[in-house]
């Protein structure tokens, strides 16, 4: 396996402070069960399996280090939005497989928020609420069909708040209107990460760092090979998200997109206060290559999304793009004119994980249940990983549950096909989605 790039630091990572990483894994090893991937998913995985059976023996093992991957550079969003949200996740999962599935999201939002509170976890945790606003009229339209459409299916906490509402809670002379879901967190997600990892640390979880896992070899036991060391496991986790392709058994199930964001200096009062945002709402446009943004607690403006970058052949060294970049830092000023002349201080980007029916999987490896994976959450996976944990513990342990007959537990995951169809699938896939943003833009479709 090639080194996986370093990546320029999100906000989130540059700010975090000191922070030392568990000594990599050296010699050998035998637990029951190894979690590859020390974002949300694995971390999570292993402290679900550690809560329901303690005397399980569980490892994760890191390539990098703890939220290195989309865990700890994410917009920080704790969401329901599923795959492409409200008006394209029914039309491609079905309305009965959409309904479940945002009952799932509902779910991982309330358990993320009473969880992070229960174990007392420091991440700058608040509930303010989401808006998805409207900036043309065909995006207006666009929405009042979502909000018509969720309370049709029975989602009655899914509103239309009026221009003049959604402008006294933050003030953009874009704004035309919104859809507002109270049901959304914000979190730091590093801080998040890497306090999961403490917690797991004091469940007896082991956590190697630095520990890329090179070769997979199955039978009897799993043996996984690293650097330093080698790990002999019973069952296995893949909690590999965007990076899953590395590893043969899963090349096939998705590939990474990436997503850009920046973040301004801390806002004075002067920049805040023309636009309002008291709430500290989280915010999306109704693109399909949405636009996301939020206030963290020391003012600073974060944005992400806009351009979605493809690679070919799946290279994972995709993570700077100077031209999306400079389009977030154009968004913020088309957005809010008082801040013309604010400083963009951090620039970064990383991949999220897409399945050709850009729906999220989980799945089992091989007939004999041993192995599972989690992957293709679309650039919506902070709550949704949380509760996949869950979900991948019951398929683990093999405990009949709701969760395992949720719509993301799947036998089968359409495969991207070889290069380069796949570059050709997954820019006819991105081309489309722009054509519609660009229709809505200039009022051809509504
Ligand atoms: C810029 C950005 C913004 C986003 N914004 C949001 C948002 O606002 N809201 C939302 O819900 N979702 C968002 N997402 C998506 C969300 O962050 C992810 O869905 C979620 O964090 C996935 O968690 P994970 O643990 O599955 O994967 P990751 O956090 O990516 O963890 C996978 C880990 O596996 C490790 N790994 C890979 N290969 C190996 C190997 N061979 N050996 C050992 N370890 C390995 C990687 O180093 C990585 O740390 C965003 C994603 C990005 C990139």
């Amino acid at each position: 396996m090639k080194p996986l790039p370093e990546s320029p630091l999100s906000l989130w990572l540059a700010t975090y402070g000191d922070y030392a990483p568990m000594p990599s894994l050296q010699g050998e090893r035998e637990v029951d069960i190894a979690v590859i991937g020390g974002g949300f998913t694995g971390l999570m995985t292993a402290y679900e399996l550690k809560r329901a059976e303690p005397a399980l023996r569980v490892a994760v093992l890191e390539a990098m280090t703890v939220g290195y991957g989309a865990s700890g550079r994410n917009g920080s969003f704790a969401m329901t939005v599923v795959g492409l949200g409200f008006d394209v996740a029914p039309t491609l999962m079905g309305v009965e497989r959409f309904k479940a599935a945002h009952r799932y999201m509902m779910r991982a939002v309330d358990e993320l928020d009473a969880f992070i509170q229960r174990e007392n976890l420091d991440c700058d945790r608040i509930r303010p609420g989401f808006l998805r606003t409207a900036t043309t009229e065909g995006y207006v339209r666009r929405l009042q069909r979502d909000v018509e459409r969720m309370n049709a299916f029975g989602f009655d906490d899914i509103f239309w708040i009026s221009q003049e509402e959604v402008r006294a809670r933050v003030n953009s002379p874009r704004y035309l209107g919104a859809l507002w879901e109270p049901r959304l967190v914000l979190v730091n997600p590093a801080r998040l990460a890497r306090a999961e990892r403490q917690l797991i640390l004091r469940l007896g979880v082991e956590v190697y760092e630095n520990t890329p896992v090179l070769e997979i070899t199955t039978r009897p036991k799993f043996h996984l090979k690293t650097p330093n060391g080698n790990l002999r496991s019973e069952k296995l986790v893949f909690a590999t998200n965007a990076y899953s392709h590395l590893f043969p058994v899963l090349r096939r199930k998705q590939i990474p997109a990436f997503t850009y964001m920046v973040a301004t200096e801390p806002l004075n009062p002067e920049q805040l206060q023309p636009i309002g945002w008291q709430g500290r709402e989280g915010i999306e446009d109704a693109r399909n290559l949405i636009h996301y943004y939020r206030l963290t607690p020391d003012n600073r403006l974060v944005m992400g999304g806009g351009p979605v970058g493809l690679s070919f052949a799946n290279d994972l060294n995709a993570d700077r793009n100077e031209a999306a970049w400079r389009h977030l830092e154009e968004h913020i000023r088309f957005l809010f004119p008082s801040l013309s002349e604010v400083r963009i201080t951090h620039r970064w980007g990383g991949p999220f994980s897409v399945t050709v029916d850009l729906t999220p999987a989980m799945g089992y490896i091989g007939d004999d249940r041993r192995a599972v994976y989690s992957l293709g959450c679309i650039g919506h996976g902070v709550s949704m990983s949380h509760l996949n944990a869950q979900t991948l513990r019951d398929m683990l342990l093999e405990r009949k549950s709701e969760l395992v007959d949720s719509p993301f537990v799947r036998n089968w995951v359409i495969p991207w096909p070889p290069e380069p169809l796949r570059s050709v699938v997954a820019y006819a896939l991105r081309g489309y989605l722009q054509l519609e943003d660009w229709a809505y833009e200039r009022r051809i479709s509504d």
